[in-house]
């Protein structure tokens, strides 16, 4: 093995160049035109949102919704504290307080169990949730969309890592009041850099349109009442995502291959744990995760380096985060062991059953030790 194999290296569908180029023959690089359309249209041909908006990235995404649900200084928004950064820090950006809520065991994701007591004893009622799908692993949504309008909390679905998930064959991303799918380079699909707003609100997508550009007011002058964001996607990086979307449902088919081929292989070894798939969902297997009960992940990172391939810690929860040290939270220590054992293990669409079964070998050889 020379080639490196990293976590999930960027996917080409082939057409990337030829879309890339029909942009540049309209002389549409500038942002906006005929792909960015075109791309939203197919987010929603294929998730079910009613209305998509184009942004430059997933963050930007988060940062808006949190605004236009009304998130403002000094309110609480509840987040899953197991999540990649990029989902909590726009609470941050409007000056509100981050309440982190803890995972469960049956999805890892966030328990709806920890929610609903956290609703029920806290005194001060939060604006919103922001939940994260994580790993392209659908949460136990159904119970959190319920305990979210009982308390009428409004529901952002941070579906960034998990495109092409279903629960019930409805859409991650389609449940909450908003979605977010991100197209950074590590995900599922990737434009280099961008994300995707959804919702089934006209009015709110148009209103995020408004804000991500610049909020100039209807008229010929620049006009302006409230300020808003650069963060629109641009015509070039939208004529990728488009190519990237016509292979969406090989690539999810890919990376559930790839999960089942390591645990086919490492299925003796019984202090390896997998991440669990809910029941009537299918998730997108972005990143194939295990726990260790005795060896340390660490041994395995070392080993897995000795043959040129890249595997990482779980994200370390948000409420372990110096940034966060002083925020509320609602914990059981399900999310604090999971990253202090997990592994993520390289996913990459482009490998093969090989060289899943080369890095099975070297696990196992350290398991055995
Ligand atoms: C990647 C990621 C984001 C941020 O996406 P960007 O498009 O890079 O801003 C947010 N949340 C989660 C869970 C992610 O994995």
């Amino acid at each position: 093995m020379n080639k490196r194999i990293f976590l999930s290296s960027p996917h080409m569908s082939g057409n990337e160049l030829k879309y890339i180029e029909k942009v540049f023959q309209s002389n549409y690089i500038a942002p906006l035109g005929e792909y960015v359309n075109k791309f939203e249209q197919s987010i929603k041909d294929n998730t079910g949102a009613k209305y998509a908006l184009a942004l430059s990235s997933a963050t930007a995404a988060i940062h808006l919704a949190l605004r236009i649900l009304g998130v403002k200084q000094g309110d609480d928004v509840l987040a899953s504290t197991f999540t990649f950064i990029g989902s909590v820090s726009p609470i941050l950006y409007l000056g509100a307080n981050p309440v982190f809520i803890d995972s469960d065991k049956q999805t890892w994701n966030i328990s709806p169990k920890l929610l609903k007591k956290y609703l029920l004893k806290c005194e001060k009622k939060p604006k919103a949730l922001i939940l994260t799908h994580l790993y392209g692993m659908s949460a136990d949504i159904e119970k959190v969309v319920d305990i979210c309008k009982f308390h009428g909390i409004y529901l952002i679905e941070d579906a960034a890592e998990s495109l092409g998930a279903t629960f019930k064959d409805k859409h991650t991303g389609t449940f909450g009041d908003f979605g977010v799918y991100s197209f950074n380079g590590n995900k599922i699909l990737t434009t280099s850099g961008g994300g995707i707003l959804v919702s089934d609100n006209e009015d709110w997508i148009n209103k995020a349109m408004f804000y991500s550009t610049q909020a100039r007011e209807d008229e010929m002058h620049y006009e302006h009442i409230e300020y808003g964001y650069n963060y629109r996607m641009s015509n070039v990086l939208a004529a990728i995502g488009v190519a990237q979307m016509e292979v969406l449902q090989d690539r999810v088919n890919k990376k559930r291959k790839i999960f089942n081929c390591y645990k086919e292989y490492l299925t003796d070894i019984k202090e390896i744990t997998f991440m669990p798939e809910l029941e009537y969902s299918r998730g997108n297997r972005w990143l194939s995760t295990v726990t260790f009960s005795k060896t340390d992940y660490k041994d395995v990172i070392k080993a897995l380096e000795g043959i040129n391939v890249e595997s990482r810690p779980l994200w370390k929860p948000m409420h372990m985060q110096k940034l966060f040290k002083s925020c509320n939270t609602y914990l059981d220590g399900t999310s604090e062991e999971l990253f202090l054992n997990g592994l993520c293990l390289a996913s990459s669409t482009t490998m093969s059953k090989e060289d899943v079964k080369d890095i099975c070998k070297v696990i196992k050889n350290v398991c055995n030790r």
